[in-house]
Protein backbone atom coordinates (compact mmCIF):
# COMPACT_ATOMS: atom_id res chain seq x y z
CA UNK A 1 0.00 0.00 0.00
CA UNK A 2 1.39 3.56 -0.67
CA UNK A 3 1.09 6.09 2.10
CA UNK A 4 0.58 9.73 1.63
CA UNK A 5 3.67 11.66 0.87
CA UNK A 6 5.62 9.86 3.69
CA UNK A 7 8.48 12.31 1.57
CA UNK A 8 12.13 12.56 2.44
CA UNK A 9 11.98 16.16 2.93
CA UNK A 10 9.09 16.11 5.30
CA UNK A 11 10.74 18.95 7.83
CA UNK A 12 11.39 17.19 11.65
CA UNK A 13 9.77 20.02 13.32
CA UNK A 14 6.80 22.45 13.08
CA UNK A 15 6.96 26.01 14.31
CA UNK A 16 4.13 27.28 15.91
CA UNK A 17 3.85 31.31 15.36
CA UNK A 18 1.87 33.91 16.33
CA UNK A 19 -0.59 34.06 13.11
CA UNK A 20 -0.92 37.85 14.82
CA UNK A 21 2.07 39.06 15.21
CA UNK A 22 4.67 36.41 13.12
CA UNK A 23 6.48 36.02 16.52
CA UNK A 24 7.93 32.21 17.05
CA UNK A 25 6.03 30.67 19.56
CA UNK A 26 7.95 27.27 19.38
CA UNK A 27 9.21 24.36 17.96
CA UNK A 28 7.67 20.77 17.97
CA UNK A 29 8.85 17.37 16.53
CA UNK A 30 6.98 16.68 12.85
CA UNK A 31 5.91 13.25 14.60
CA UNK A 32 6.13 10.15 11.98
CA UNK A 33 5.15 6.61 12.20
CA UNK A 34 7.46 5.04 14.73
CA UNK A 35 6.18 7.79 17.01
CA UNK A 36 3.00 7.53 16.77
CA UNK A 37 3.21 3.76 17.28
CA UNK A 38 5.33 4.17 20.20
CA UNK A 39 2.54 6.48 21.59
CA UNK A 40 -0.12 4.28 21.44
CA UNK A 41 1.42 1.16 22.45
CA UNK A 42 2.04 3.08 25.34
CA UNK A 43 -1.64 4.17 25.35
CA UNK A 44 -2.60 0.41 24.94
CA UNK A 45 -0.18 -0.74 27.76
CA UNK A 46 -1.67 2.13 30.15
CA UNK A 47 -5.50 1.39 29.34
CA UNK A 48 -5.51 -1.95 31.31
CA UNK A 49 -4.51 -0.49 34.40
CA UNK A 50 -6.60 2.42 33.92
CA UNK A 51 -9.89 0.11 32.81
CA UNK A 52 -9.85 -1.65 36.22
CA UNK A 53 -10.34 1.83 38.31
CA UNK A 54 -13.77 2.69 39.37
CA UNK A 55 -15.65 5.48 38.21
CA UNK A 56 -14.69 7.50 41.31
CA UNK A 57 -11.24 6.90 41.02
CA UNK A 58 -11.36 8.15 37.30
CA UNK A 59 -13.34 10.96 38.42
CA UNK A 60 -10.60 12.40 40.87
CA UNK A 61 -8.02 11.94 38.42
CA UNK A 62 -10.14 14.89 36.24
CA UNK A 63 -11.37 17.15 39.60
CA UNK A 64 -7.07 17.15 39.78
CA UNK A 65 -6.95 18.07 36.25
CA UNK A 66 -9.87 20.52 36.56
CA UNK A 67 -8.68 22.24 39.55
CA UNK A 68 -5.25 22.86 38.03
CA UNK A 69 -6.60 24.16 34.85
CA UNK A 70 -9.12 26.62 36.87
CA UNK A 71 -5.82 27.98 38.93
CA UNK A 72 -3.80 28.18 35.68
CA UNK A 73 -6.69 29.43 33.77
CA UNK A 74 -5.34 32.95 32.87
CA UNK A 75 -1.98 31.06 31.78
CA UNK A 76 -4.07 28.68 29.71
CA UNK A 77 -5.42 31.47 27.77
CA UNK A 78 -2.59 32.99 27.09
CA UNK A 79 -0.86 30.31 25.46
CA UNK A 80 -3.76 29.59 23.17
CA UNK A 81 -4.45 33.67 22.45
CA UNK A 82 -0.75 33.79 20.76
CA UNK A 83 -0.89 30.84 19.45
CA UNK A 84 -4.55 32.22 17.21
CA UNK A 85 -4.17 35.38 17.44
CA UNK A 86 -6.53 36.35 19.22
CA UNK A 87 -7.08 38.33 22.61
CA UNK A 88 -6.83 36.58 25.55
CA UNK A 89 -10.69 37.23 26.65
CA UNK A 90 -11.90 35.06 23.50
CA UNK A 91 -9.28 32.29 24.49
CA UNK A 92 -10.30 32.18 28.26
CA UNK A 93 -14.36 32.41 27.68
CA UNK A 94 -14.37 30.00 24.50
CA UNK A 95 -11.80 27.52 24.63
CA UNK A 96 -10.77 27.16 28.51
CA UNK A 97 -13.77 28.16 30.77
CA UNK A 98 -16.27 25.61 29.23
CA UNK A 99 -14.09 22.48 30.31
CA UNK A 100 -14.68 22.86 33.84
CA UNK A 101 -18.47 22.76 33.47
CA UNK A 102 -18.20 19.85 31.38
CA UNK A 103 -15.56 18.34 33.52
CA UNK A 104 -18.02 18.71 36.60
CA UNK A 105 -20.97 16.81 34.71
CA UNK A 106 -18.77 14.04 33.26
CA UNK A 107 -17.04 13.43 36.80
CA UNK A 108 -21.05 13.30 38.29
CA UNK A 109 -22.71 11.83 35.68
CA UNK A 110 -20.51 9.01 33.71
CA UNK A 111 -21.03 5.90 36.19
CA UNK A 112 -25.11 6.86 36.11
CA UNK A 113 -25.13 6.65 32.37
CA UNK A 114 -22.97 3.64 31.99
CA UNK A 115 -24.66 1.59 34.36
CA UNK A 116 -25.42 -1.93 33.63
CA UNK A 117 -29.33 -2.23 32.61
CA UNK A 118 -32.49 -4.40 32.27
CA UNK A 119 -33.80 -4.56 28.48
CA UNK A 120 -37.40 -5.70 27.92
CA UNK A 121 -37.61 -8.54 25.87
CA UNK A 122 -41.35 -9.18 25.74
CA UNK A 123 -42.47 -12.59 25.38
CA UNK A 124 -39.16 -13.99 25.51
CA UNK A 125 -39.13 -12.54 29.62
CA UNK A 126 -41.84 -14.76 30.39
CA UNK A 127 -39.66 -17.85 29.13
CA UNK A 128 -36.93 -17.85 31.65
CA UNK A 129 -34.75 -15.18 30.00
CA UNK A 130 -33.22 -11.93 30.94
CA UNK A 131 -31.16 -9.35 28.80
CA UNK A 132 -29.40 -7.09 30.19
CA UNK A 133 -26.51 -4.34 29.05
CA UNK A 134 -23.20 -3.30 29.94
CA UNK A 135 -20.86 -0.80 28.55
CA UNK A 136 -17.54 -1.44 28.09
CA UNK A 137 -14.68 0.98 27.07
CA UNK A 138 -13.00 0.46 23.24
CA UNK A 139 -9.79 1.04 24.13
CA UNK A 140 -7.56 3.82 23.23
CA UNK A 141 -9.40 6.82 21.28
CA UNK A 142 -7.45 8.82 18.78
CA UNK A 143 -8.65 11.95 18.53
CA UNK A 144 -7.07 14.78 15.83
CA UNK A 145 -8.32 17.78 16.37
CA UNK A 146 -8.09 21.37 14.77
CA UNK A 147 -7.09 24.91 15.86
CA UNK A 148 -9.45 26.68 16.05
CA UNK A 149 -10.47 25.74 19.94
CA UNK A 150 -7.37 23.68 20.27
CA UNK A 151 -8.39 23.66 24.33
CA UNK A 152 -11.86 22.85 24.28
CA UNK A 153 -12.51 20.66 21.54
CA UNK A 154 -9.99 17.95 22.31
CA UNK A 155 -10.20 18.51 26.33
CA UNK A 156 -13.34 17.76 26.37
CA UNK A 157 -13.42 14.53 24.44
CA UNK A 158 -10.35 13.47 26.33
CA UNK A 159 -12.49 13.71 29.58
CA UNK A 160 -14.73 11.92 28.20
CA UNK A 161 -12.78 9.03 27.01
CA UNK A 162 -11.04 8.60 29.94
CA UNK A 163 -14.06 8.48 32.25
CA UNK A 164 -15.25 5.66 29.90
CA UNK A 165 -11.95 3.92 31.03
CA UNK A 166 -10.25 4.88 27.36
CA UNK A 167 -7.13 5.97 27.44
CA UNK A 168 -6.19 8.89 24.70
CA UNK A 169 -4.15 9.87 22.20
CA UNK A 170 -4.34 13.60 20.95
CA UNK A 171 -3.04 14.79 17.70
CA UNK A 172 -3.49 18.76 17.65
CA UNK A 173 -3.43 20.83 14.46
CA UNK A 174 -0.02 21.75 12.91
CA UNK A 175 -1.09 25.33 14.03
CA UNK A 176 -1.66 25.10 17.64
CA UNK A 177 1.02 22.13 18.52
CA UNK A 178 1.87 24.11 21.67
CA UNK A 179 -1.97 24.17 23.17
CA UNK A 180 -1.54 20.65 22.70
CA UNK A 181 1.84 19.79 24.37
CA UNK A 182 0.51 22.28 27.29
CA UNK A 183 -2.68 19.89 27.67
CA UNK A 184 -0.06 16.78 28.17
CA UNK A 185 1.93 18.60 30.39
CA UNK A 186 -1.20 19.82 32.92
CA UNK A 187 -2.06 16.11 32.62
CA UNK A 188 1.73 15.36 33.94
CA UNK A 189 1.60 18.04 36.50
CA UNK A 190 -1.00 16.21 38.34
CA UNK A 191 0.54 13.04 38.27
CA UNK A 192 -1.45 10.74 36.21
CA UNK A 193 0.40 7.35 35.38
CA UNK A 194 2.44 7.53 31.65
CA UNK A 195 0.15 6.67 29.17
CA UNK A 196 -3.17 7.52 30.00
CA UNK A 197 -2.83 10.47 27.82
CA UNK A 198 -0.20 10.66 24.46
CA UNK A 199 -0.11 13.75 22.65
CA UNK A 200 1.75 13.15 18.86
CA UNK A 201 2.25 16.41 17.54
CA UNK A 202 2.83 17.21 13.80
CA UNK A 203 1.11 17.68 10.47
CA UNK A 204 -2.07 15.64 8.32
CA UNK A 205 0.81 13.09 7.97
CA UNK A 206 1.05 12.31 11.54
CA UNK A 207 -2.80 12.48 11.78
CA UNK A 208 -2.78 10.14 8.86
CA UNK A 209 -0.25 7.63 10.95
CA UNK A 210 -2.76 7.63 14.27
CA UNK A 211 -5.34 6.33 12.18
CA UNK A 212 -3.18 3.45 11.10
CA UNK A 213 -1.86 3.03 13.95
CA UNK A 214 -4.77 0.21 15.68
CA UNK A 215 -6.34 2.73 17.78
CA UNK A 216 -9.24 1.56 18.39
CA UNK A 217 -11.57 5.00 17.52
CA UNK A 218 -11.12 7.90 16.36
CA UNK A 219 -12.60 11.28 17.08
CA UNK A 220 -11.98 13.64 14.38
CA UNK A 221 -12.89 17.45 14.32
CA UNK A 222 -12.11 19.55 11.52
CA UNK A 223 -12.78 20.11 7.66
CA UNK A 224 -15.34 18.00 5.84
CA UNK A 225 -12.84 17.15 2.97
CA UNK A 226 -10.34 16.09 5.72
CA UNK A 227 -13.46 13.74 7.32
CA UNK A 228 -13.54 11.91 4.33
CA UNK A 229 -9.98 11.22 3.71
CA UNK A 230 -9.79 9.99 7.25
CA UNK A 231 -13.06 7.75 6.82
CA UNK A 232 -11.45 6.20 3.88
CA UNK A 233 -8.15 5.68 5.80
CA UNK A 234 -10.15 4.25 8.82
CA UNK A 235 -12.77 2.02 6.44
CA UNK A 236 -9.55 0.05 5.75
CA UNK A 237 -9.51 -1.43 9.17
CA UNK A 238 -12.84 -0.94 9.73
CA UNK A 239 -12.00 1.81 12.68
CA UNK A 240 -15.45 3.24 13.79
CA UNK A 241 -14.93 7.57 13.53
CA UNK A 242 -17.10 10.54 15.11
CA UNK A 243 -16.62 13.00 12.52
CA UNK A 244 -17.53 16.90 13.62
CA UNK A 245 -17.42 18.40 10.56
CA UNK A 246 -17.95 21.88 8.73
CA UNK A 247 -21.33 24.25 8.79
CA UNK A 248 -22.75 27.12 7.50
CA UNK A 249 -25.03 28.04 9.87
CA UNK A 250 -28.22 30.06 9.21
CA UNK A 251 -29.75 32.95 11.31
CA UNK A 252 -33.50 32.97 10.78
CA UNK A 253 -34.86 36.70 12.19
CA UNK A 254 -38.69 37.30 12.16
CA UNK A 255 -39.57 40.87 12.19
CA UNK A 256 -41.15 40.52 15.73
CA UNK A 257 -37.26 40.63 17.65
CA UNK A 258 -36.07 42.86 19.79
CA UNK A 259 -33.65 44.93 16.36
CA UNK A 260 -31.29 46.14 18.73
CA UNK A 261 -30.48 42.72 21.41
CA UNK A 262 -30.83 40.61 18.07
CA UNK A 263 -28.16 42.64 16.28
CA UNK A 264 -25.74 42.18 19.16
CA UNK A 265 -25.72 38.57 19.11
CA UNK A 266 -25.83 38.74 14.86
CA UNK A 267 -22.57 40.55 15.17
CA UNK A 268 -20.96 38.27 18.11
CA UNK A 269 -22.43 35.25 16.11
CA UNK A 270 -20.85 35.90 12.98
CA UNK A 271 -17.15 37.64 14.05
CA UNK A 272 -16.46 35.57 17.55
CA UNK A 273 -13.50 34.01 17.04
CA UNK A 274 -12.60 35.94 13.52
CA UNK A 275 -15.62 33.71 12.39
CA UNK A 276 -13.53 30.75 12.68
CA UNK A 277 -16.00 28.61 14.19
CA UNK A 278 -17.82 25.97 12.67
CA UNK A 279 -20.74 27.18 14.64
CA UNK A 280 -20.39 30.49 13.46
CA UNK A 281 -23.29 32.91 11.86
CA UNK A 282 -22.58 32.26 8.24
CA UNK A 283 -25.46 32.90 6.88
CA UNK A 284 -28.63 35.59 8.06
CA UNK A 285 -32.07 35.86 6.59
CA UNK A 286 -34.05 38.97 7.85
CA UNK A 287 -38.19 39.36 7.82
CA UNK A 288 -38.29 42.07 4.78
CA UNK A 289 -40.61 44.06 7.06
CA UNK A 290 -37.19 44.81 9.40
CA UNK A 291 -34.67 44.42 6.62
CA UNK A 292 -33.24 47.92 6.01
CA UNK A 293 -33.27 48.28 9.69
CA UNK A 294 -31.43 45.14 10.72
CA UNK A 295 -28.55 45.67 8.20
CA UNK A 296 -28.46 49.17 9.08
CA UNK A 297 -27.75 48.55 12.47
CA UNK A 298 -25.52 45.86 12.44
CA UNK A 299 -23.34 47.49 10.36
CA UNK A 300 -23.36 50.67 12.71
CA UNK A 301 -22.05 48.10 15.55
CA UNK A 302 -19.69 45.93 13.20
CA UNK A 303 -17.68 49.49 12.42
CA UNK A 304 -17.37 49.76 16.41
CA UNK A 305 -15.24 46.29 17.09
CA UNK A 306 -11.83 46.73 17.18
CA UNK A 307 -9.53 44.54 14.86
CA UNK A 308 -6.04 44.22 16.67
CA UNK A 309 -4.52 42.16 18.60
CA UNK A 310 -2.47 42.79 22.00
CA UNK A 311 -1.18 41.45 25.01
CA UNK A 312 -3.96 43.37 27.04
CA UNK A 313 -6.71 40.72 27.23
CA UNK A 314 -9.68 42.84 25.82
CA UNK A 315 -7.93 45.32 24.01
CA UNK A 316 -9.48 44.08 20.83
CA UNK A 317 -12.23 42.24 19.86
CA UNK A 318 -11.55 40.51 16.44
CA UNK A 319 -7.91 39.17 16.42
CA UNK A 320 -5.90 37.65 12.78
CA UNK A 321 -7.10 34.79 11.01
CA UNK A 322 -4.81 31.34 11.48
CA UNK A 323 -3.03 31.32 8.35
CA UNK A 324 -2.33 32.37 4.81
CA UNK A 325 -4.61 29.76 3.49
CA UNK A 326 -7.60 30.94 5.50
CA UNK A 327 -7.16 34.61 4.43
CA UNK A 328 -6.92 33.47 0.61
CA UNK A 329 -10.10 31.44 1.45
CA UNK A 330 -12.01 34.50 2.82
CA UNK A 331 -10.83 37.38 0.01
CA UNK A 332 -12.04 34.97 -2.37
CA UNK A 333 -15.60 34.73 -0.95
CA UNK A 334 -14.73 38.42 -0.85
CA UNK A 335 -14.10 38.92 -4.40
CA UNK A 336 -16.85 36.99 -5.82
CA UNK A 337 -19.80 39.11 -4.06
CA UNK A 338 -17.86 41.51 -5.17
CA UNK A 339 -17.60 40.30 -9.16
CA UNK A 340 -21.09 38.75 -8.69
CA UNK A 341 -22.69 42.10 -8.19
CA UNK A 342 -23.79 41.81 -4.13
CA UNK A 343 -22.50 44.58 -1.83
CA UNK A 344 -19.81 45.18 0.94
CA UNK A 345 -22.09 47.23 3.02
CA UNK A 346 -18.38 47.49 5.41
CA UNK A 347 -15.27 45.63 5.62
CA UNK A 348 -13.71 43.93 3.31
CA UNK A 349 -10.16 44.77 3.48
CA UNK A 350 -7.66 42.77 4.96
CA UNK A 351 -3.97 43.67 6.60
CA UNK A 352 -1.44 40.92 6.97
CA UNK A 353 -3.44 38.14 8.85
CA UNK A 354 -6.24 40.32 9.51
CA UNK A 355 -9.78 41.12 8.02
CA UNK A 356 -12.20 43.08 8.69
CA UNK A 357 -15.35 42.37 9.39
CA UNK A 358 -17.75 41.93 6.71
CA UNK A 359 -21.18 42.41 5.76
CA UNK A 360 -22.66 41.41 2.36
CA UNK A 361 -26.54 42.06 0.88
CA UNK A 362 -27.90 41.98 -2.35
CA UNK A 363 -26.40 38.21 -2.60
CA UNK A 364 -28.11 34.75 -2.93
CA UNK A 365 -27.56 31.04 -2.52
CA UNK A 366 -25.44 31.30 -6.01
CA UNK A 367 -22.54 33.24 -4.07
CA UNK A 368 -19.63 31.19 -2.52
CA UNK A 369 -19.81 33.33 0.97
CA UNK A 370 -23.84 31.76 1.05
CA UNK A 371 -22.77 28.43 0.00
CA UNK A 372 -19.55 27.29 0.78
CA UNK A 373 -18.07 27.66 4.38
CA UNK A 374 -15.79 30.96 4.40
CA UNK A 375 -14.49 30.27 8.33
CA UNK A 376 -13.75 34.21 8.51
CA UNK A 377 -15.34 37.65 9.87
CA UNK A 378 -18.52 37.74 7.04
CA UNK A 379 -22.12 38.01 7.21
CA UNK A 380 -23.79 37.69 4.55
CA UNK A 381 -27.64 39.60 5.01
CA UNK A 382 -30.62 37.87 3.26
CA UNK A 383 -34.39 38.67 3.15
CA UNK A 384 -37.45 36.54 3.02
CA UNK A 385 -41.15 36.98 3.68
CA UNK A 386 -43.03 33.93 4.62
CA UNK A 387 -41.84 31.11 7.17
CA UNK A 388 -41.60 28.42 4.83
CA UNK A 389 -39.09 30.49 2.48
CA UNK A 390 -37.15 30.90 5.76
CA UNK A 391 -37.22 27.42 6.14
CA UNK A 392 -36.48 26.48 2.51
CA UNK A 393 -33.76 28.93 2.36
CA UNK A 394 -32.02 27.62 5.57
CA UNK A 395 -32.40 24.03 4.72
CA UNK A 396 -30.76 24.63 1.45
CA UNK A 397 -27.19 23.95 2.53
CA UNK A 398 -25.09 20.83 2.46
CA UNK A 399 -24.21 21.45 5.49
CA UNK A 400 -26.21 21.06 8.82
CA UNK A 401 -24.20 21.58 12.14
CA UNK A 402 -26.27 24.66 14.10
CA UNK A 403 -29.29 27.07 12.90
CA UNK A 404 -30.71 29.72 15.22
CA UNK A 405 -34.42 31.11 15.37
CA UNK A 406 -35.14 34.54 16.47
CA UNK A 407 -38.63 35.39 17.73
CA UNK A 408 -40.87 36.33 20.38
CA UNK A 409 -43.25 33.55 19.83
CA UNK A 410 -41.90 30.97 21.26
CA UNK A 411 -44.59 28.33 19.87
CA UNK A 412 -43.99 29.28 16.34
CA UNK A 413 -39.89 29.43 16.70
CA UNK A 414 -40.08 26.03 18.36
CA UNK A 415 -42.26 24.96 15.23
CA UNK A 416 -39.92 25.84 12.97
CA UNK A 417 -37.08 24.86 14.71
CA UNK A 418 -38.61 20.91 14.18
CA UNK A 419 -38.64 21.86 10.52
CA UNK A 420 -34.56 22.17 10.35
CA UNK A 421 -32.27 19.70 9.04
CA UNK A 422 -29.88 20.73 11.55
CA UNK A 423 -28.09 18.55 14.79
CA UNK A 424 -28.47 21.91 17.13
CA UNK A 425 -31.22 24.39 16.63
CA UNK A 426 -30.79 27.09 19.45
CA UNK A 427 -33.94 29.49 19.79
CA UNK A 428 -33.15 33.53 20.25
CA UNK A 429 -29.69 32.28 20.98
CA UNK A 430 -26.18 30.85 18.88
CA UNK A 431 -23.23 29.60 19.14
CA UNK A 432 -22.92 28.74 22.60
CA UNK A 433 -24.44 24.88 22.72
CA UNK A 434 -20.87 23.33 22.73
CA UNK A 435 -19.88 24.79 25.63
CA UNK A 436 -23.11 23.43 27.31
CA UNK A 437 -21.77 19.72 27.96
CA UNK A 438 -25.25 18.03 28.59
CA UNK A 439 -26.05 18.37 25.52
CA UNK A 440 -25.22 16.54 22.12
CA UNK A 441 -22.48 18.11 19.82
CA UNK A 442 -23.05 17.02 16.06
CA UNK A 443 -23.74 17.35 12.23
CA UNK A 444 -26.30 16.14 9.87
CA UNK A 445 -25.57 15.85 6.32
CA UNK A 446 -21.74 16.68 5.81
CA UNK A 447 -21.45 18.69 8.91
CA UNK A 448 -20.67 15.13 10.82
CA UNK A 449 -21.34 11.63 12.07
CA UNK A 450 -22.24 10.74 15.78
CA UNK A 451 -22.06 13.07 18.68
CA UNK A 452 -19.69 14.56 21.30
CA UNK A 453 -20.91 15.66 24.52
CA UNK A 454 -23.87 15.18 26.47
CA UNK A 455 -25.44 11.27 27.70
CA UNK A 456 -24.94 10.73 23.53
CA UNK A 457 -21.25 11.62 23.73
CA UNK A 458 -20.05 9.26 26.19
CA UNK A 459 -21.90 6.72 24.42
CA UNK A 460 -19.72 6.98 21.40
CA UNK A 461 -16.89 5.96 23.53
CA UNK A 462 -17.99 3.01 24.97
CA UNK A 463 -19.17 -0.21 23.40
CA UNK A 464 -22.22 -2.04 24.16
CA UNK A 465 -22.24 -5.92 25.79
CA UNK A 466 -25.63 -7.32 25.73
CA UNK A 467 -25.57 -10.40 28.22
CA UNK A 468 -28.81 -12.97 27.87
CA UNK A 469 -29.19 -15.40 30.54
CA UNK A 470 -31.04 -18.16 29.90
CA UNK A 471 -32.14 -19.26 33.93
CA UNK A 472 -33.87 -22.69 32.64
CA UNK A 473 -30.96 -23.39 30.32
CA UNK A 474 -29.47 -25.94 32.67
CA UNK A 475 -33.01 -27.60 33.11
CA UNK A 476 -34.16 -28.09 29.74
CA UNK A 477 -33.27 -28.17 25.67
CA UNK A 478 -34.82 -25.83 23.48
CA UNK A 479 -37.64 -27.05 20.83
CA UNK A 480 -35.52 -25.52 17.98
CA UNK A 481 -33.00 -27.81 18.64
CA UNK A 482 -31.98 -30.65 16.70
CA UNK A 483 -32.95 -33.34 15.54
CA UNK A 484 -35.84 -31.27 13.17
CA UNK A 485 -38.91 -33.68 14.12
CA UNK A 486 -43.04 -33.54 12.84
CA UNK A 487 -43.83 -32.63 16.18
CA UNK A 488 -41.24 -29.37 16.37
CA UNK A 489 -43.04 -28.23 12.65
CA UNK A 490 -46.46 -28.14 14.47
CA UNK A 491 -45.60 -26.60 17.42
CA UNK A 492 -43.33 -23.65 15.49
CA UNK A 493 -46.49 -22.77 13.92
CA UNK A 494 -48.83 -22.88 17.02
CA UNK A 495 -46.55 -21.02 18.36
CA UNK A 496 -46.31 -18.36 15.39
CA UNK A 497 -50.36 -18.10 15.57
CA UNK A 498 -49.95 -17.71 19.60
CA UNK A 499 -47.90 -14.68 19.48
CA UNK A 500 -49.29 -13.22 16.46
CA UNK A 501 -52.40 -14.29 15.19
CA UNK A 502 -54.93 -11.33 15.52
CA UNK A 503 -57.77 -14.30 16.46
CA UNK A 504 -58.17 -14.98 20.20
CA UNK A 505 -59.93 -17.85 19.09
CA UNK A 506 -56.85 -19.30 16.95
CA UNK A 507 -54.33 -18.07 19.95
CA UNK A 508 -56.24 -20.17 22.43
CA UNK A 509 -56.23 -23.23 20.24
CA UNK A 510 -52.41 -22.69 19.55
CA UNK A 511 -51.62 -22.20 23.45
CA UNK A 512 -53.38 -25.49 24.27
CA UNK A 513 -51.55 -27.24 21.73
CA UNK A 514 -47.92 -25.84 22.55
CA UNK A 515 -49.02 -26.88 26.75
CA UNK A 516 -50.35 -30.27 24.92
CA UNK A 517 -46.73 -30.64 23.03
CA UNK A 518 -43.89 -28.89 24.87
CA UNK A 519 -42.99 -32.01 26.89
CA UNK A 520 -42.92 -34.50 24.42
CA UNK A 521 -40.94 -31.69 22.06
CA UNK A 522 -38.63 -31.02 24.59
CA UNK A 523 -37.38 -34.63 24.81
CA UNK A 524 -36.66 -35.15 21.61
CA UNK A 525 -33.07 -35.51 21.15
CA UNK A 526 -30.11 -36.18 19.13
P1 LIG B 1 -8.49 20.35 8.91
O1 LIG B 1 -9.47 19.39 8.40
O2 LIG B 1 -7.57 21.00 7.97
O3 LIG B 1 -7.58 19.69 10.05
C1 LIG B 1 -8.09 19.07 11.19
C2 LIG B 1 -7.05 18.12 11.77
O4 LIG B 1 -6.85 17.03 10.86
C3 LIG B 1 -5.69 18.75 11.95
O5 LIG B 1 -5.10 18.27 13.12
C4 LIG B 1 -4.96 18.27 10.71
O6 LIG B 1 -3.58 18.32 10.83
C5 LIG B 1 -5.45 16.86 10.60
N1 LIG B 1 -5.27 16.23 9.30
C6 LIG B 1 -5.09 16.82 8.09
N2 LIG B 1 -4.99 15.87 7.11
C7 LIG B 1 -5.11 14.67 7.71
C8 LIG B 1 -5.10 13.32 7.25
N3 LIG B 1 -4.97 13.03 5.97
N4 LIG B 1 -5.25 12.33 8.15
C9 LIG B 1 -5.42 12.61 9.47
N5 LIG B 1 -5.42 13.87 9.97
C10 LIG B 1 -5.29 14.90 9.11
O7 LIG B 1 -9.35 21.45 9.71
P2 LIG B 1 -8.85 22.79 10.37
O8 LIG B 1 -7.82 22.49 11.40
O9 LIG B 1 -8.52 23.78 9.31
O10 LIG B 1 -10.17 23.26 11.14
C11 LIG B 1 -11.20 23.97 10.55
C12 LIG B 1 -12.37 23.09 10.18
O11 LIG B 1 -12.81 22.39 11.33
C13 LIG B 1 -13.59 23.87 9.72
O12 LIG B 1 -14.15 23.24 8.58
C14 LIG B 1 -14.55 23.80 10.88
O13 LIG B 1 -15.91 23.94 10.54
C15 LIG B 1 -14.23 22.46 11.42
N6 LIG B 1 -14.63 22.38 12.83
C16 LIG B 1 -15.71 21.62 13.16
C17 LIG B 1 -16.16 21.59 14.46
C18 LIG B 1 -17.33 20.76 14.86
O14 LIG B 1 -17.49 20.52 16.05
N7 LIG B 1 -18.18 20.32 13.95
C19 LIG B 1 -15.51 22.37 15.52
C20 LIG B 1 -14.36 23.11 15.06
C21 LIG B 1 -13.95 23.11 13.77
P3 LIG B 1 -2.80 19.65 10.33
O15 LIG B 1 -3.30 20.76 11.14
O16 LIG B 1 -1.42 19.33 10.60
O17 LIG B 1 -3.13 19.80 8.86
Amino acid sequence: MVLRTEITERPPLLRSINPATGEKIGEFPNMGKKEVDEAVSRAKEAQKFWAELSFEERGEWIYKFKEFVRKNIEDIAEVISQEKGVSRMEALISDVFPILDLADFYIKNTQKILRREKIKIGVWGLLGRESEIEYFPYGVIGIISPWNFPFSIPVGQIIIALMAGNTAVLKPSEFTPKTGVTVKKIFDEIGIPKGILEVVTGDGYTGEMLVRSGVDKIFFTGSTTTGAKIMKTAAESLTPVVMELGGKDPMIVFDDVDLDITTDAAVFGSFFNTGQVCASVERIYVHKKIFNDFVNLMVEKTKKLRVGYSKTPYEYDIGSVISEKQLEKVKEHIENVIEKGGKVLTGGRTNKLFIEPTIFVDVDHSFKAVREETFGPTAPIMKFETEDEAIELANDSEYGLTASVWTKDLTKAKRIASKLNFATVMINDNLITHAIPQTPWGGTKKSGIGRTHGKEGLLEMVQIRHIHTNKMGQKMRQPWWYPFTKEKYEFSLALTNLLHSPSLKEKMSSLIKIAKEIGKVSKQKL
